[in-house]
C-alpha cells in the first residue's frame, strides 16, 4: 500500500475537515442566480490513493458544476489528442498575474495559459476544430463527457442545463475574451466562435461530486492511469504538463502563494471546488462554495494548508 496506515491517514483528514468546517468566511459566487443560491454550509472532502483506497467525509455526494475545475481536464484531453507541440502553438505557459477572466493576452498576443478563461476557451476551439472536426456538436459533447468519465473511473458526469443557460446569458466577459482573441487571430482558422463558447459553457456546466473528482485527481497523481479501473487514460508526459501548469497557474491570482505554501498542483473553480494532486500518493478533492476575494474556496485553501502542517507533501519537503 502506498499509504500503509490508511486508517491513521483518514483520522488526520477527518480532524482537518472538522477544523475547517467552523470557518464561515467567504462569499458564494453570485454572477449567476443558480450559484448564488447554493447552500454555503456544504463541505465535503474526498481522497483516493493511487492504489485505489478511498475515503470521504461530508457533502461528497451532492452534485455541483465543474466550472474552472474542468480546465486541467480539457487541457489534458487536448494534449493527449494533439500533442504538446500543437497545443502550445496557440497558448502559453506563464501565469497571467491577473484575474481569471481578465481581458489580457501575453506578449505573443496569445492566452497566458490554459488554466484561465482565455486559455480554456482557446483549448475548447482546438478540441472542436482539430480533434473532432468531423463530429456533430452533440458528438463533441459526448466525446468530452466520455473522457471525463474515464478519468473518474467510469463514475458519472451529468450536465446542469439551467447553469449552462445562465452561464451563456451572463457571459459578456467570456464573449469579449473570444472577440478579442479572434481580433488577434488566436484561434484555428475554422473556429466558430459562438459554438466554441457554447462548448466552453457546456464543459463548465458538467456536474459531478467530490467523490468522483477525487478519482480524477488520483488518475493525475498516478501518471495518467486510473487507480480504480487501471485504464491508461493519459500518457505520463501529458500528466506532467497538466500538473506543471496547475502548480504555477491553478489557483488564480493566488497561484504563487499557493505554490510557496502548499507546493502541490491544484485547480480551483467558482463552484468552490479544489482539485488537489499529491503526485505518486493520492488525489484529493475539496468542495465548499464560499470563496475568498481571489475566487478560491476558503475552506478548501485552509484544508490544503492544514494538510501540509501534518504531512510533508510539499514539492520541496524531504530535501
Ligand atoms: N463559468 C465560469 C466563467 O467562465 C468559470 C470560471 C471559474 O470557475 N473561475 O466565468
Amino acid at each position: 500500500f502506498v499509504v500503509p496506515d490508511f486508517l491513521g491517514f483518514t483520522k488526520d483528514i477527518e480532524e482537518i475537515y472538522w477544523k475547517c468546517k467552523s470557518n464561515t468566511d467567504g462569499k458564494v459566487a453570485s454572477y449567476i442566480p443558480q450559484l448564488a443560491r447554493v447552500n454555503p454550509d456544504y463541505w465535503g472532502v474526498s481522497v483516493c490513493t493511487i492504489d485505489g483506497q478511498r475515503f470521504s467525509i461530508g457533502d461528497v455526494h451532492v452534485p455541483f458544476t465543474l466550472q474552472s475545475c474542468s480546465k486541467p481536464l480539457t487541457y489534458a484531453v487536448a494534449l493527449e489528442c494533439l500533442s504538446q507541440k500543437v497545443v502550445h502553438q496557440y497558448v502559453g505557459q506563464e501565469p497571467s498575474g491577473r484575474n481569471f477572466n481578465e481581458l489580457v493576452l501575453d506578449h505573443n498576443k496569445q492566452p497566458h495559459n490554459p488554466m484561465i478563461n482565455a486559455g480554456a476557451i482557446l483549448v475548447c476551439s482546438l478540441l472542436q476544430t482539430l480533434v473532432h472536426s468531423e463530429m456533430t456538436l452533440a458528438e463533441k459533447f459526448d466525446f468530452t463527457q466520455n473522457w471525463f468519465q474515464r478519468m473518474a473511473g467510469g463514475e458519472n458526469f451529468g450536465f446542469n442545463n439551467s447553469i449552462f443557460l445562465s452561464e451563456r446569458e451572463a457571459a459578456d466577459r467570456n464573449y469579449a475574451l473570444g472577440f478579442y482573441m479572434r481580433e488577434h487571430k488566436v484561434f484555428p482558422e475554422k473556429t466558430n466562435l459562438r459554438e466554441c463558447l457554447d462548448f466552453y459553457f457546456q464543459i463548465c456546466s458538467m456536474e459531478t461530486t467530490a467523490d468522483s473528482m477525487s478519482v480524477v485527481a488520483a488518475t493525475l497523481a498516478n501518471g495518467g492511469i486510473c487507480p480504480i479501473t487501471e485504464e491508461k487514460v493519459f500518457r505520463p508526459d501529458v500528466v506532467r504538463d497538466v500538473l506543471s501548469l496547475m502548480h504555477s497557474c491553478g489557483m488564480y491570482d493566488y497561484s504563487g502563494q499557493f505554490a510557496f505554501n502548499v507546493g502541490l498542483p491544484a485547480k480551483s473553480g467558482v463552484c468552490g471546488g479544489i482539485l488537489l494532486v499529491v503526485p505518486n500518493v493520492a488525489g484529493i478533492f475539496t468542495w465548499s462554495p464560499p470563496l475568498d476575494p481571489c475566487g478560491n474556496s476558503v475552506r478548501g485553501v485552509q484544508f490544503c494548508k492544514e494538510l501540509l502542517q501534518v504531512f510533508n507533501f510539499h514539492r520541496y519537503d524531504n530535501l
